[in-house]
Formats: structure tokens, sequence, C-alpha cells
């Protein structure tokens, strides 16, 4: 029988002997060697795994370690932005790679607590223009490995930070902590108000996979350009001082939100938006179902279930298998992304309860001969439903 070194993938006769791992086979000593820094954690090593086995790991794959202590120990779990840890990694890779440094060394200096003094020990014997471009960062970056030095905030404490000022209406003094300890007590209407406060302070607003990018009506948007209009809206009331957060919260919690923006004088932009105030006459608790569709259609991410009524208003009960669901979604998709003037949220939504799904999307798009017979069976839903 062949097999192939797990290495390099050359014809392979000697296998591990440590273990009885059927796919353990190399061509040479020196390819086993090599693939160790994997291989050590499904064979039977005749030493305790430790962190610097992860971290040889993660160096050799160009993957952040997934073990909390190394993340403890070696400063991922400290660095918490994704562009700390990826210089952090860089870094790594340039001491055991590149500067021949053995990961248990590495270890070894940070049981000792020297870790800092011997990266830079090891660096200064390299010349300057040589030591890439972690090893700056890395100096105007300590804490990440020096406890004692201060951590910079976290953007999304910081984000917290400006939203929980507005809520107070005035400066702050508690710590994200304490604001957390705070908000677990709230209702979640108040929560997403909360949330909105945060995003907007931030110059930000909700995205699809967020709940309130329903409840506050960005659903009702027809593209991103419709979603930063309303967002302005809002950036009116809350940045601009407009209203306070518990106006905007009983606003919200009342399914008021339209009267707010009217008695604000902001109704000339809020009526620029077809069907906001339809979409928000009844929230936070209503909503057409369409606008779950059009949620569960451009959320990022795949996986997710549509809710009941989705599912059944829609077409997604009749999809067989995975292939026709996503088939389905990405019919939906495409017609949220037609100009507004040919795709309707509720256009659709009155087809739906009409049950002529499959007449109006055909309208708006035009089916393969072949995909006719498919689209007719998952289009179809129980609706105008018969008179009692
Ligand atoms: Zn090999
Ligand atoms: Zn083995």
């Amino acid at each position: 029988m062949n097999h192939e070194c797990r290495e390099c993938g050359k014809p392979a006769s000697k296998r591990c002997a440590s273990c009885t791992l059927s796919t353990a086979w190399y061509c040479s000593a020196d390819c086993q060697r090599r693939n160790w820094i994997e291989h050590i954690f499904e064979c039977n090593p005749r030493r305790n795994i430790n962190t610097s086995d992860y971290l040889a790991l993660a160096v050799h794959k160009n993957l952040f370690p997934d073990d909390p202590q190394t993340c403890e120990d070696f400063g991922f779990a400290r660095a918490f932005s994704i562009e700390n840890r990826s210089s952090l990694l860089g870094l790594y890779i340039g001491l055991i790679e590149r500067l021949k440094i053995s990961p248990k060394k590495i270890r070894q200096w940070q049981v000792e607590g020297t870790l800092v003094e011997n990266i830079k020990a090891t660096f200064s014997t390299v010349p300057a223009h040589s030591r890439g471009r972690y090893y700056p960062w890395f100096l105007r970056n300590q804490w990440v490995l020096d406890r004692r030095l201060p951590r910079p905030r976290d953007p999304v404490d910081e984000m917290m930070m400006r939203g929980w000022q507005y809520v107070r209406g005035g400066p702050n003094t508690d710590t994200p902590d304490e604001i957390a300890a705070e908000m677990s007590d709230w209702s979640e209407d108040k929560q997403a108000c909360q949330l909105l406060c945060n995003l907007i302070l931030s110059q930000m607003h909700p995205s699809p996979e967020l709940a309130i990018w329903v409840t506050f009506g960005f659903c009702a948007c027809h593209d991103e350009e419709g979603e930063r209009r309303l967002a302005w809206v809002y950036t009116e009331l809350i940045k601009f001082g407009k209203c306070t957060f518990e106006e905007l919260y009983h606003a919200y919690h009342t399914s008021a939100l339209t009267s707010l923006f009217n008695s604000k004088g902001l109704t000339a932009q809020t009526e620029a938006i077809p069907h906001l105030e339809e979409v928000l006459k009844r929230s936070p608790r209503v909503f057409h179902s369409v606008c779950y569709l059009k949620q569960f259609v451009l959320a990022q991410g795949e996986g997710a279930e549509p809710i009941p009524s989705v599912t059944l208003d829609y077409g997604f009960i009749n999809c067989i298998d995975e292939a026709e669901t996503s088939r389905l979604k990405d019919l939906y998709r495409q017609i949220f992304a037609l100009p507004r003037a040919r795709a309707d949220l509720m256009k659709l939504h009155e087809a739906c309860v009409q049950g002529k799904l499959y007449d109006y999307v055909g309208q708006l798009v035009k089916f393969q001969k072949r995909d006719k017979k498919v689209f007719k069976r998952l289009l179809k839903n129980p609706y105008p439903l018969p008179d009692v």
C-alpha cells in the first residue's frame, strides 16, 4: 500500500512509532521532525503539552492560538483588537522563524518574567533596518506583554462610555463594568435604545445582524444611502441634543418614534424615507414579516434560520434541502438589490398576503425556463386565508 508523507506529500514508508494514528506516515526523519509541531497534539508525547507547543503551532500555521492559557501568557488575551493580535503574532513569527529562538526558550522567558527584556535584547542584535515592522509596533505597544503598563481603552468600551454620557446627561464617572452591571436590570427596550445611542454617537448605525436594525426602522430604508439618512435623523436627536435619553426611550417603548420625529422638526427628513412610518407604527413589538425576511436575507453569516412567520409567509417551509433554501434566499436578495422604483418593500408584503408571490417576483426577475417550476413550488404560501 502506498502512503503519503504528512509533511511533504512524497511516498512514505515510515510510520510514527509512538502512536497508532493511521495517517502518521513520513518519508524521512527530517519530515517527521518538522511535522512534530502539529503531530504532538495527536500523538503520545513523552512529556506534557505546554503553552510553548501552542505558540509553536500558532506561528507555524500563522493563526492566533486558541488555547486560553497560551493567549493569557503570550499577550493575545490582553491585545483585544485583531490588528494588535496580528502584530503580536507577527512578532513571534519573527522571533521563532527568522531569529531562530525556540518556542521553548520563549516560554522560559515568560515563566521567568523576562519576556519583554529578552525580546528587546534579541532584536537589538539585528540591524535596525532588518527588524521588520512588528518590532517597532511592539516598542509602541509594550502594554500587551507588560501588565504594569496601562492598557489603552477597548474601542467597544469607548463606544459604551460615549453612549452612557448621553444616558446620564452629563460627564460619566462609571467604569465599563459598573455600566454593564447597571444595565443588566434594564428592560429589553431600554437596552435597545442604549445600543442605538452607542452606535450613533460613534458615527455608526445598526446593521441587519442587530435586532435594532428592524426596530428602529432601518429595514425600511431601501439602500445604504437611505440608512445613512435615517442615521442622520437619530444623530440630530441624540448627538445634537434634540431629545433626552428618557424621551427617546419613552417614544420607542410606546411606538411613538414618528411623533417624536415630528415634534422635533424632523418630519421632512423622515417622510423622505418611504414606509418608515408604516414600519415604526407598532415598533418595537409588531412588524410585517417582510421586515424580518429582509433582515434574514441581508444579515451576514450562513446557517441562521428564519423566524416562523418568514418561513411560512415567504416559502422557506417549501424548501426540501439547504440548496433550495439558499436559492430562495438568493432570489430575495436579488429583489432587495433592485432599484426602489422596481422593487418595493410593501408591494412584496402585499403580494405575500394575497398569495401572489410568484407572480410579483416573476415581474421583477426573469426566471430561466427550467427554474419556473421550482420557484412556482417554493413561492407558495397559504394566503389569502379563506373567509370563515
Ligand atoms: Zn516528507
Ligand atoms: Zn505519533
